[in-house]
């Protein structure tokens, strides 16, 4: 079993021994996944610090995370893989905050710790499909979605031929 994540590091002490961290957060401590999403085990994530050019702290990492999903079509739960990458500026406000492009965001430390289950957390939730849903041919609902999706279907030239007939009466 992978060595338990801690809840929070001390970034400098951790870039000071290398900057490199792995481990698992077991599943009930990340409160804030809930409503249409479910974990199913531990989420796994591995992390990095390193200093830029600019003397800037980056956190960069990768997660995987095994959770159930209600299905938005036939409401029942399905397995959900989801794997993600963050690449964060860490800003310490104890020190001059970094300056971030365009692109780029901050993770706050406070007092010089760095949240790690809330950065998870938080990447996770990012993760997580705004709307959930089986593929269409594998879920129960899909005799309902197909008619919607039916009913709902464009037709961008329906309305050309009845047009043009008008357009040609009215050149005659
Ligand atoms: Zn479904």
């Amino acid at each position: 079993m992978a060595p338990r994540l801690p809840s929070a590091v001390d970034y400098r002490r951790l870039l000071a021994d290398g900057g490199l961290l792995a481990g698992d957060i077991e599943a009930a401590s990340l409160t804030r996944i809930g409503g249409n999403f479910r974990l199913a085990g531990p989420v796994s994530a591995r992390l990095g610090l390193r200093r830029d050019e600019h003397s800037r702290v980056l956190v960069e990492g990768e997660f995987t995370a095994t959770l159930e999903a209600r299905c938005q079509r036939c409401l029942e739960w399905m397995p959900l893989e989801l794997r993600g990458r963050l690449a964060l500026v860490l800003g310490d406000p104890d020190n001059e905050m970094p300056v971030l492009d365009d692109d780029e965001d901050l993770v706050e430390v406070s007092g010089g710790k760095l949240a790690l289950w809330g950065l998870i957390e938080d990447e996770l939730l990012l993760a997580c499909p705004m709307i959930p849903r089986h593929p269409a041919q594998d879920c129960a609902g899909r005799e309902e979605a197909q008619t919607a999706a039916e009913d709902a279907h464009y037709k961008p030239f329906a309305g050309l031929g009845a047009m043009l007939d008008q357009q040609r009466d009215e050149d005659h």
